[in-house]
């Protein structure tokens, strides 16, 4: 049985939901900026998704209550990105004992606190895995379920290979997440090939919000962006 094969059926019994290849060498300058030389260095990688459940995102309709955001930090962060980096370090060990250099990256990565970013980015993986597009909120959008899928990525040099084309933008006018915000942070622009993220989104502000929301002894926990994409709600119904 071919190696993605087996790949395929560990990930039918973890529930995983979205998996794919993605050929990221015309990013390598890219990820190597962010993640140095040694992640940078691998031709492929790997997308992997779950949907997150929608009666856990639709919870954050009644953000004012402690109870809901609580099991949405839970059950639609904490506990799936456990699952995936479960998922993420199995295939890992499999890929390896193949034969393949293998680097899983932490779901809930992030190198650095000043930029938010992770070590790769997981929506551009799975952009180029052929799952969907960048939408304004900087999120990837399905077109089955939006934004309420999470993702981790895992690198490897073994010759998995997949024909996917990546999509087109389909946000078009769309500014659902631009009035959802509560920071006013997303700028309502559309994303394009190598513009720099600060045009479309304000970091600080979407930053500054979490803070806010500590002050308060609040659970810093906002998903507005992802709840309100008409992408992910459509899928609900
Ligand atoms: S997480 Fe919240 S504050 Fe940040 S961009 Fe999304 S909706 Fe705005
Ligand atoms: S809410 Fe609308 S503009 Fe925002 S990401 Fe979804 S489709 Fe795009």
């Amino acid at each position: 049985m071919e190696l993605l094969e087996k790949i395929r059926q560990i990930g039918e019994v973890h529930a995983i939901d979205l998996l794919g290849v993605a050929d990221i060498t015309k990013f390598k300058k890219e990820i190597a900026a962010i993640g140095g030389a040694l992640v940078g260095d691998y031709p492929r990688a790997l997308s992997i998704g779950i949907v997150l459940p929608h009666s856990i995102v639709d919870l954050l309709q009644d953000r004012e209550s402690y109870e809901n955001i609580f099991q949405y930090q839970t059950h639609a962060y904490q506990v799936i990105n456990a699952r995936l980096d479960t998922f993420g370090s199995l295939i890992s060990s499999l890929i390896q004992k193949n034969g393949y250099r293998v680097m899983p990256v932490p779901a809930a990565d992030r190198i650095d606190n000043d930029r938010v970013c992770a070590s790769v980015s997981h929506k551009l993986v799975a952009r180029l895995a052929g799952f969907g597009w960048i939408g304004k909120n900087c999120l990837l959008i399905n077109p089955d379920h939006g934004p309420r899928i999470r993702w981790t990525t895992v690198l490897t040099d073994a010759p998995l290979l997949e024909n996917r084309e990546i999509m087109e933008n389909r946000c078009r006018n769309c500014q659902e997440c631009v009035k959802a915000c509560p920071a006013g942070a997303i700028l309502g622009r559309n994303y394009i090939d190598g513009e720099a993220r600060e045009l479309r989104l304000n970091v600080d502000k979407c930053q500054a919000y979490f803070e806010s929301l500590k002050r308060l002894n609040r659970l810093d926990v906002c998903g507005m962006c992802l709840y309100a994409c008409p992408y992910g709600r459509k899928s609900n119904k």
